[in-house]
């Protein structure tokens, strides 16, 4: 069930545009992977959601209600995580999850309780410590915790693993997948793999524009053709026995194997021909596409 609709939203700086009739929806319940190059329109898109940036045409309809430029209830059920989140580097973790608390109008047990159950979920250490004294996987399980302690019904992330190691990134986003149980996440990215570990759904945008959107699954499948691997000893033998059969689309011989794309789907053709060489072959298998793939296959098809 959609949760936020973005429909025909155009945004302008000065003469430019940067959003162009754009087109999003998160369903309740999911992480949306919100996918673009840099320069895309994704932080565009995030500022005119969160209402820090004005936009000429368009509709955002949340829970069902069309929102007013003006209307500002919105967020209040939704929260936001910057990139790089910044604290008073002074305060302790758990004063700023209480000035939090305070915000929301929380009483002190309510307050007690969010902060215990959020550092479970989270795994916040060091809550009586300084912010300043924080790693930057620290500060943004921070971030995370403060955003949740508002109860909203959608946290918008704006690239939130790009400070982060790799072993951060990973531990960040099993969190992320934990969390998400009780709220939907609108994800922006332009890492694809993590995209692809955690999304349910994606949308790729270019130049303001959405090019597909749908579940993870469904967005990488149409958009690649398939391709097998040869794995052989023999890859001129192969190449040239192959070449020119009206059932394969292309052929790129790798520095081990070769990549052999069809027509279509069907693969008997080619386990047909591979059995009549003489050649030892010692793997024929799918590739399996991924993200980063149908993302560069999208884009070729919508700017060549
Ligand atoms: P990144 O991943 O690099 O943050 P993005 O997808 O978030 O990219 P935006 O920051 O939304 O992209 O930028 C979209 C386009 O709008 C870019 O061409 C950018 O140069 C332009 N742009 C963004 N902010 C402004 C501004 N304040 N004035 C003029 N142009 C802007």
């Amino acid at each position: 069930m959609p949760l936020l609709t973005i429909r025909g939203l155009n945004k302008y700086y000065g003469n430019f545009k940067a959003l162009d009739e754009l087109e999003l929806t998160v369903n309740a319940n999911e992480i949306y992977g919100f996918i673009g190059k840099n320069g895309a329109g994704k932080t565009t898109t995030l500022n005119v959601l969160m209402q820090l940036s004005f936009y000429e045409s368009g509709t955002i309809t949340f829970d069902g209600k069309t929102l007013n430029k003006d209307d500002y209830t919105f967020k209040k059920m939704v929260a936001y995580m910057p990139d790089v989140p910044s604290f008073p580097p002074y305060l302790k973790g758990r004063e700023i999850l209480e000035l939090t608390a305070e915000f929301c109008g929380y009483d002190s047990k309510k307050t007690l309780e969010k902060i215990h159950e959020l550092k479970d979920s989270i795994g916040l250490l060091r809550l009586n410590q300084k912010v300043g004294t924080y790693s930057r996987g620290m500060v943004q399980r921070l971030a995370l915790a403060n955003a949740l302690m508002q109860e909203p019904r959608l946290i918008i992330m704006d690239e939130p693993t790009s400070a982060l190691d790799p072993i951060g990134r990973r531990a960040f986003l099993t969190i992320i997948k934990s969390v998400a149980k009780e709220t939907s996440v609108l994800y922006s990215t332009h890492i694809l793999s993590e995209a692809e570990a955690i999304c349910d759904r994606v949308g790729l945008i270019e130049q303001g524009r959405m090019l597909k959107e749908g579940p993870v699954s469904q967005v990488i499948a149409p958009a690649i053709d398939t391709t097998y691997i040869i794995d052989t000893l023999h890859l001129e033998r192969i190449k040239d026995m192959l070449t020119d059969q009206t059932w394969i689309k292309a052929i790129a011989q790798k520095e081990k194997h070769l990549e052999v794309t069809l027509t279509d789907a069907t693969p008997a053709k080619l386990f047909s021909a591979l059995a009549s060489v003489d050649e030892k072959i010692t793997a024929v298998y799918e590739k399996v596409p991924s993200l980063e793939d149908a993302f560069v296959e999208v884009l070729n098809e919508n700017t060549l």
